[in-house]
């Protein structure tokens, strides 16, 4: 028989968060090896768990949720949907002009897949959360990575993304805050993006998943409300604000100039209708979330237990010879960049792996979010402070033979 390949779709597609070295860490627990993994943002496994009112609405509506709902999801979730974006100041959002999917995930791709052909162009931030390129490939479209500068703490170069604009380019990508960066962009900064988008004539899509995770009294704007002339995907969901990855409840919602884009929305409609609809036990947790005081406040505050990791793994990590990171201002995640000339990295995988099999912690690469070179990885600090302590002297540890080498 033939050899069984994969598609050629799926040729430029590359998430490396779950990647061949998570692989070799299953691996490794199979044989009875503790892994210290930082890998990954799921808050659940340390100890962030879904508040306890959106569980018991679940497990109160689950008799009635076994049925399909409406494609774009139950009119309940999709109306607080609504509620939370007049609290974001998004204009004009109406029930229709809200999808809910299984996850931010799965709109991810769906949207584009939904815009693009093959060939057309979409912005999207160096370094990045994998998916939003990897949807792109998938979709037949090319991300054009436009440049986050780290010496002005991680914000979106505004000149890099001038440049990068062709006559193919659809969109742009602005993930804020930011995932791997931790940056929160001010208004000033929302408002370039938009003139750009206003004068190319470019949809946004605004992943604003972590829009409640913010430290240090930072608050969050919504870009879609700052510009009722522009078309805007926002997207936001359950994972991260609600510790509630598992349930896959995210939703997208369409705001701004939507009259030129019926076209498009029908191709969102067909993609919703044909994954017939989202997980309908999870979409009734929307509600309670959304109109509850359960979001993730107490954790951010400044005593709170996110803050007091954070500011622990930022210290311990900026202490090591050759490691510099700007703070993370809101998100799970860290950053560091590791000074090229006392660590050489030629292949930042082969680093991380190395990493893995001598120290037993599991991180992610650089590289792996579209970064450009590969002198950072990205650490989660999710763990309790005992288990980031441990893991962070392991890190230290593991880059002091680095050095000696
Ligand atoms: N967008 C960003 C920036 C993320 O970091 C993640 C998950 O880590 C997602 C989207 C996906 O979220 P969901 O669990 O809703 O699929």
């Amino acid at each position: 028989m033939q050899p069984v390949l994969k598609s050629n779709k799926l040729l430029n597609v590359c998430y490396d968060i779950r990647g061949p070295v998570l692989e070799r860490a299953k691996q490794m627990e199979d044989e009875g090896h503790r892994i210290i993994k930082l890998n990954i943002g799921n808050p659940a496994p340390f100890g962030f768990m879904a508040p306890d009112e959106i569980i018991q609405d679940v497990i109160h509506n689950l008799p009635d949720a076994s049925g399909y709902c409406d494609s774009k999801g139950l009119f309940s979730a999709r109306k607080a949907i609504m509620h939370y974006t007049q609290q974001k100041k998004i204009a004009s959002v109406a029930i229709d002009d809200i999808y809910i999917g299984n996850g931010v995930s799965e709109l991810i791709v769906m949207s584009m897949q939904a815009l693009l052909n093959n060939g057309d162009e979409v912005l999207v931030p160096m370094p990045d959360y994998p998916l939003w390129t990897a949807a792109v490939s998938l979709s037949g479209g090319h991300a054009r990575h436009y440049v986050c500068d780290e010496q002005a703490g991680w914000l979106p170069d505004i000149d890099d993304i001038r440049n990068k604009i062709t006559p193919n380019t659809r969109a742009i990508v602005v993930i804020n805050p930011n995932n791997p960066t931790g940056a929160v962009y001010s208004d000033d900064v929302l408002k370039e993006i938009l003139a750009l988008a206003r004068q190319h004539q470019l949809i946004v899509y605004a992943d604003e998943i972590y829009d409640k995770v913010l430290f240090d009294g930072r608050t969050h704007t919504s870009i879609a409300s700052l510009a009722e002339d522009v078309l805007c995907i926002t997207f936001g969901g359950l994972s991260k604000n609600y510790r509630a990855c598992g349930y896959r409840a995210g939703w997208l919602i369409v705001s701004g100039e939507k009259k030129h884009a019926r076209d498009y929305i029908e191709g969102l409609n067909m993609l919703a209708s044909m994954r017939l609809c989202a997980n309908v036990p999870a979409q009734h947790a929307i509600q309670t979330a959304l109109g509850g005081y359960q979001s993730i406040d107490d954790l951010v505050a400044p005593s709170g237990r996110l803050t007091r990791q954070r500011d622990l793994a930022w210290q311990m990590l900026t202490d090591i010879p050759g490691v510099s990171c700007v703070k993370p201002q809101g998100a799970l995640y860290l950053f560091p960049r590791l000074d090229p000339k006392l660590y050489p990295i030629a292949d930042d995988q082969q680093f991380i792996l190395e990493l893995l099999l001598e120290e037993k912690v599991l991180l992610v690469q650089g590289t792996g979010f579209n970064w450009m070179s590969p002198d950072h990885f990205r650490v989660v600090f999710l763990p309790n402070t005992d288990d980031l302590t441990e893991a962070i002297g392991r890190i230290a540890r593991f880059l002091e033979h680095y050095r000696k080498r």
